[in-house]
């Protein structure tokens, strides 16, 4: 991808967030653009970065550790250099959760309760503190990683007493649909989840909501995304 295609592309998904938070009326600076970077090389993530974008999201710790390192040796250089937000948004195996606790600064992608202890643990025997978002199954598929939503109430408590995970809110992927209209329901359902788990639990900060892709990032805005993971969109098919 050369530069003109990038900015050009990262332009109308800057126009297209817009307007969705405008129709919705809210203000399009409550919404986050996190940059999908998976698969592409480090100098993708720099161009963005160059283009304005500060937010970037990986999949897989392996694959992302070397480019961060690759991007903060390239900042170095700079000196203007803004800090960057990685997001991990992809399934964290239990094996590489000691790689990811401290690089990551929001992992997207708690789906189960043996992570969320393991992620815990971690950041006491280290002292550092990780932000989270709880990832809900919505869709019910049984291919999706996920919380069931009954299965978030038990965990809270657990949360609650573990103060260096710290929850920020919940994420979601939608299913594939043909219409992104279809994925609206998933979306208004995991808004009302963490509107109402912040009754209940208001001692956690529940604000971020992170839903929203390529395919349907605009109904994502318009039910109140906060992030939006958005990939093909920004740095055209992913290569793997
Ligand atoms: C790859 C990925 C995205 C980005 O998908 P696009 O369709 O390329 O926008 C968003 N969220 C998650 C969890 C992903 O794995």
């Amino acid at each position: 991808m050369n530069r003109e295609q990038l900015a050009e592309n990262l332009a109308l998904v800057q126009a297209r967030m817009a307007a969705a938070a405008q129709r919705a009326g809210r203000d399009p600076s409550e919404v986050t653009l996190v940059a999908v970077s998976k698969t592409h090389p480090a100098e993708a993530i720099q161009m963005a970065y160059d283009l304005g974008v500060r937010d970037f999201g990986e999949s897989r710790v392996e694959e992302a550790l070397p480019k961060m390192a690759a991007v903060h040796a390239w900042l170095a250089q700079r000196l203007d250099a803004q800090p960057i937000t990685w997001h991990l948004i992809g399934h964290l195996q239990s094996r590489k959760v000691a790689a990811a606790v401290g690089p990551f600064h929001l992992i997207h992608s708690v789906d189960r309760v043996k992570l969320a202890r393991k992620l815990a643990q971690l950041g006491e025997a280290r002292a550092q503190a990780q932000a989270i978002l709880l990832e809900i199954n919505l869709s019910g598929e049984a291919s999706k990683f996920g919380f069931r939503p009954e299965e978030v109430g038990p965990l809270v408590d657990e949360i609650a007493a573990r103060p260096l995970l710290i929850v920020r809110g919940l994420m979601t992927i939608a299913p594939i649909v043909e219409d992104p209209g279809q994925a609206r329901p998933i979306f208004q359902r995991l808004r009302s989840m963490a509107a109402a788990l912040a009754q209940r639990h208001p001692q956690l900060n529940w604000s971020q909501l992170s839903m929203g892709m390529t395919d349907d990032f605009e109904a994502a805005i318009e039910e109140g995304a906060t992030l939006v993971r958005i990939g093909r969109a920004i740095f055209g098919e992913r290569k793997a």
